[in-house]
């Protein structure tokens, strides 16, 4: 299949209420919402304005959301495509897609590139030898990095990228001038689950007296993905049994299906 080159939003809904929990992370970009739209508030200081920030933390997390939200708040264009699609791609064009995408963003500019996956690209060189499409990886990042290392003061263009695993990442990523910032996107905690509770089941016809504290006991090491996959099954359980509105019970059997399909994926690693 013919990967597709990047994806490009204009008008971003996606705010910082749709990201629930996460306080930490999104004070930090809220500072890049800042940069994006007052820029000379900055730069009329002598300050330079950061081209980038790695957003780290495990699947589901709210990672892509967040990069979302921040384009939403500041109300500029999103660009975003995925390292994975960069993987088996023929010599030359994953480093033309990338300028392609850099060309494209500083026209639009200001701007956000968000790069989901950045270690499928990002990974420390040499470290996969063995990989027939590592030359062309390697172009890959070359050129980002080129890219970044090109933005001049007036770009006004930021690059935030995700990844799981940032201990793989080529130190050269990391440098200053480019992902020089590292953003944590942790598991949600009790609170923060209630929360990602509150925002995924607003759209749902749920039964009087729901209690929210306890469904978000029941789901300790749920990500917020997991959780607003659990409130979808749950409608679609309670839908099968013709129910009139999402009972404490849905929820439950909702639970014991993702557990169920979280162990199998657990079992699969070990
Ligand atoms: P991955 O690493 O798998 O790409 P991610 O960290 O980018 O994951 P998202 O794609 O942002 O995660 O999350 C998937 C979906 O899960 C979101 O669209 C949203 O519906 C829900 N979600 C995740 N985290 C949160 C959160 N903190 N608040 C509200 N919803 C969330």
């Amino acid at each position: 299949s013919k990967a597709k080159l990047f994806d490009e939003k204009t008008d971003v809904k996606t705010t910082f209420k749709d990201v629930a929990g996460l306080e930490g992370a999104k004070e930090e970009v809220q500072e890049i919402v800042d940069f994006l739209k007052n820029p000379e508030k900055y730069t009329n200081l002598g300050g330079k304005i950061p081209k980038g920030a790695l957003l780290v933390g495990p699947p589901g997390t709210g990672k892509t959301l967040l990069a979302k939200a921040v384009a939403g708040e500041a109300k500029v264009p999103f660009f975003s495509l995925s390292g994975s699609d960069f993987v088996e791609m023929f010599v030359g064009v994953g480093a033309s897609r990338v300028r392609d995408l850099f060309k494209q963003a500083k026209e639009k500019s200001p701007a956000i590139i968000f790069i989901d996956e950045i270690d499928a690209i990002g990974r420390a060189r040499g470290k996969n030898a063995m990989s027939g499409s590592n030359d062309e990886r390697e172009n890959t990042l070359n050129q980002l990095l080129t890219e970044m290392d090109g933005f001049g003061t007036k770009t006004n263009v930021i690059v935030l990228a995700a990844t799981n695993r940032a201990d793989v990442l080529d130190k050269a990523l990391m440098r200053a001038g480019r992902f020089d910032r590292q953003i944590h996107v942790d598991l949600p905690n009790l609170t923060e689950r209630k929360a990602i509770f509150e925002v995924h089941l607003k759209p749902l016809k749920k039964a009087e007296g729901l209690d929210v504290s306890f469904l978000s006991k029941q789901t300790p090491g749920f990500s917020g993905a997991d959780i607003a996959n659990l409130c979808n099954e749950a409608a679609l359980i309670a839908a099968r049994k013709d129910k009139k509105a999402v009972e404490k019970q849905d929820f439950l059997d909702a639970v014991d299906r993702i557990v169920g399909g979280l162990e199998k994926r657990s079992n699969l690693f070990s």
